[in-house]
């Protein structure tokens, strides 16, 4: 008897010494990397891509949370004080993580600062549209000029920059091409979109958005809005609707039963494509867009 309990407690500490030999095995080691905090998931993709293996980039807005009105907390802005390096879009986009970026400005990159954005688009529309990752050509600016930024912050990787740098912007000019050959067999293309998030990538391509579900990012529209924007639907034989993971689908909805509409996702952030590069989130978006005009062009 006496020694049965024996051999069960050696049972037991011999387990729990496994255990603590599989727990140990298991903590991962701190990752010594430097830290890359962006604002939005979509320059995760471009930052990543851009430094390599060893810079760890995090974005801090989930992908799946609309950055005109996600709200950080503490836990967020504490985050931004590891970071070496922080990234932001600017233009108004990430409103209520604005301040805690510019109070860090002495490691911040403003995107649109960054490629001089500003007085171009003050000429070319009255409010300064903040959605400049979707434009294949201002990616391909952003690249150039943060290849620069990137080496004096991370010396030890200049070579990886800088091979990185010229694989994507060659990535993304051959994109660039095979979308301009895609858009050149349309005519007249004209798509609404749930908000105006590829305000850029339409200018670029010479497509036209008439209209947007929303008027401007997270309000809803008004009856009377919903009933103008049916007259454009007709007016622009449109035959889908676009939603965004990150909003509100109801009025889309109501939009699409009322005027049989098919609906499509367009998805600025790359979250319901779980895309793993910038070049795969803006060819999905552009598949869901081409797959929407070339079913309007069948219509009788
Ligand atoms: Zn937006």
């Amino acid at each position: 008897m006496k020694h049965r309990k024996t051999c069960s407690r050696l049972l037991a500490l011999g387990v729990l010494l496994l255990l603590l030999i599989v727990g140990g095995c298991k903590a991962k080691p701190k990752d010594e990397r430097p830290l890359i905090i962006t604002s939005i998931h979509p320059y995760e993709l471009l930052l990543q891509e851009l430094v390599g293996d060893g810079v760890r980039v995090q974005s801090l807005i989930p992908a799946s949370a609309s950055p005109h009105t996600w709200s950080p907390k503490a836990k967020d802005i504490k985050k931004l004080d590891e970071a070496k390096l922080l990234v932001m879009n600017g233009l108004g986009l990430e409103e209520q993580l604005t301040d805690a970026f510019k109070q860090r400005s002495d490691k911040l990159i403003d995107l649109a600062e960054l490629i001089d954005i500003t007085p171009v688009e003050k000429s070319r529309s009255r409010e300064v549209n903040p959605h400049i990752w979707l434009s294949p050509q201002y990616l391909v600016r952003m690249a150039m000029m943060l290849a620069d930024k990137l080496q004096s912050y991370f010396p030890e990787q200049t070579a990886a920059i800088n091979q990185n740098t010229m694989t994507l912007v060659n990535n993304l000019s051959s994109m660039h091409q095979q979308i301009s050959k895609d858009r050149a067999m349309m005519e007249n293309p004209a798509i609404i979109t749930y908000h105006d998030s590829f305000h850029y990538f339409a200018l670029d391509y010479g497509i036209a958005v008439p209209a947007t579900v929303q008027s401007s990012p997270g309000k809803e529209p008004t009856g009377k809005e919903l009933a103008k924007l049916g007259e454009i639907i007709k007016a622009n034989k449109i035959n889908t609707i676009f939603v965004e993971p990150q909003m509100d689908k109801r009025s889309a909805k109501v939009l699409a039963d009322e005027f049989d509409l098919k609906i499509q996702t367009l998805d600025p952030l790359g979250h319901e494509f779980k895309a793993k590069r910038i070049t795969d989130l803006i060819w999905t978006n552009w598949q869901n867009i081409k797959t929407a005009l070339q079913g309007e062009e069948t219509l009788p």
